[in-house]
């Protein structure tokens, strides 16, 4: 059987500024592609091409870093064979975090903490996996909409609100849903406000 080989858009050593563990150093592992096409998606850069590598050429670049957390971001890291990914890096000693849109329903089972941003649509399934639902809002987002997520929290499962862009406009709306229902927490992009990747 011929080794997996991954199109990885980039990797590098940096700190969470989104959701549940902001302020964590982690590694980036951002694979390419991403078929879905938001408008304001901020890592259009992601979406063509990435560098081919393989199991071991990703280890190795990963061990240039002191750290034993990885998230898998993108682009949209389904759209690979993940399950596979996940269990190599779980294998070679890492903690593995997810970032995904939840399009479509994957084996996520053995990372150890899965953050599901909808977009347009997103599978049930994965929102019942998601350790938090991240959602992205602006002042056209369809508050009607937004409440269906809520549906989704239990013990495990926590919805992050996002402003989009750290816009002061959706700051001050994330401010405002947050404040009606406590549960939900407030995740503004720490490394955007920091100025650093
Ligand atoms: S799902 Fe994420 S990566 Fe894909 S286009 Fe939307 S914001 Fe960008």
């Amino acid at each position: 059987m011929p080794q997996p080989l991954w199109k990885v858009n980039e990797i590098f050593y940096s700190i969470q500024g989104e959701g549940r563990h902001v302020g964590m150093p982690a590694i980036f592992l951002r694979l390419a592609g991403c078929s879905m096409g938001c408008p304001w998606c901020d890592t259009k850069y992601a979406f063509d091409g990435g560098k081919e590598m393989n199991n071991l050429q990703v280890l190795v670049e990963l061990s240039h870093f002191p750290c034993k957390t990885v998230i898998i971001t993108g682009g949209e890291p389904t759209e690979q064979d993940l399950p596979a990914l996940i269990k190599l890096l779980k294998s070679a000693g890492y903690a593995v975090h997810i970032e995904t849109n939840g399009a479509r329903d994957c084996d996520v089972n053995q990372a150890d903490f899965v953050c599901v941003s909808p977009k347009k649509y997103v599978a049930k399934e994965m929102l019942q996996k998601a350790d938090i639902i991240k959602l992205v809002v602006n002042t056209e987002t369809d508050l009607e909409d937004l409440q269906k997520y809520y549906n989704y929290e239990n013990e495990k499962t926590q919805i992050y609100l996002q402003p989009e862009s750290n816009k002061e406009e959706n700051i001050a709306l994330c401010v405002k849903l947050a404040k009606a229902h406590p549960s939900a927490r407030l995740s503004v992009q720490l490394h955007k406000l920091i100025n650093i990747k």
